[in-house]
């Protein structure tokens, strides 16, 4: 079978990195987050400029660019084009997804998975708190920060599923409740598109 090509699409704190992890895990696919690579001192964090830096540190996107090549390099190797892969942080912009649709062409993506979380459990999450703690409704200075932030990866996320929607390649999944049950959520919504996918290339 062809190789394994997934996007995964989610807000900070929805559990992106770690399902991503655990698909890999599952498929035997290769696990690749923008964000890891950009923070890792002996890999691309090491090529980018220190306005890149800054930008990282600020919790700000990067130029298109920058990133598309990161990944355009990624892509090229060969355990990703033998086993496939689980893209985590990117796209993020249209231009980022507009790029991505040319690096994989002629056989594209199997699918785009976007893990829907309530925003109250991100915020949770986000703040490190557990809702057993008794300060769920607690709004701070801190959580005032998050939030502004959270509107504007919701805007990002949005758009870029939405480009995904429109070309039928989107599917959305529950991602509250147990990791593991969120696992097989997102599995079954894997298989079922990449059958889809055989039985429309037969
Ligand atoms: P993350 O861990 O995915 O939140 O990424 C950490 C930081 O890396 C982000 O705040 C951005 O500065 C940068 N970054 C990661 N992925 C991208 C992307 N696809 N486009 C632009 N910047 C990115």
């Amino acid at each position: 079978m062809a190789a394994l090509r997934v996007v995964l699409l989610g807000l900070p704190g929805a559990g992106k990195g770690t399902q991503a992890r655990r698909l890999a895990e599952h498929y035997g696919i290769v696990h690749i987050s923008t964000g890891e690579m950009l923070r890792d001192p002996a890999g691309a964090a090491a090529s980018v400029g220190p306005q890149a830096r800054a930008s990282i540190d600020a919790g700000e996107l990067l130029a298109d660019q920058v990133v598309i090549d990161l990944v355009a390099e990624r892509l090229a190797r060969d355990d990703v084009i033998q086993r496939g892969f689980v893209l985590d942080g990117f796209p993020r912009t249209l231009a980022q997804a507009d790029a991505l649709a040319e690096l994989l062409a002629p056989d594209g993506l199997d699918v785009a998975v976007q893990l829907e979380v309530p925003l109250e459990l991100v915020l949770d999450r986000l703040a490190g708190r557990r809702s057993a703690s008794g300060a769920a409704s607690r709004r701070d200075d801190a959580e005032a920060v998050v939030v502004r932030r959270l509107a504007r990866h919701e805007d990002e996320v949005g758009r870029v599923a939405g480009w995904f929607a429109e070309r039928g390649m989107l599917v959305a999944v529950d991602g509250a409740g147990q990791v593991e049950a969120v696992t097989e959520r997102i599995r079954l919504a894997v298989d079922a598109a990449r059958r889809e996918r055989a039985e429309a290339a037969d």
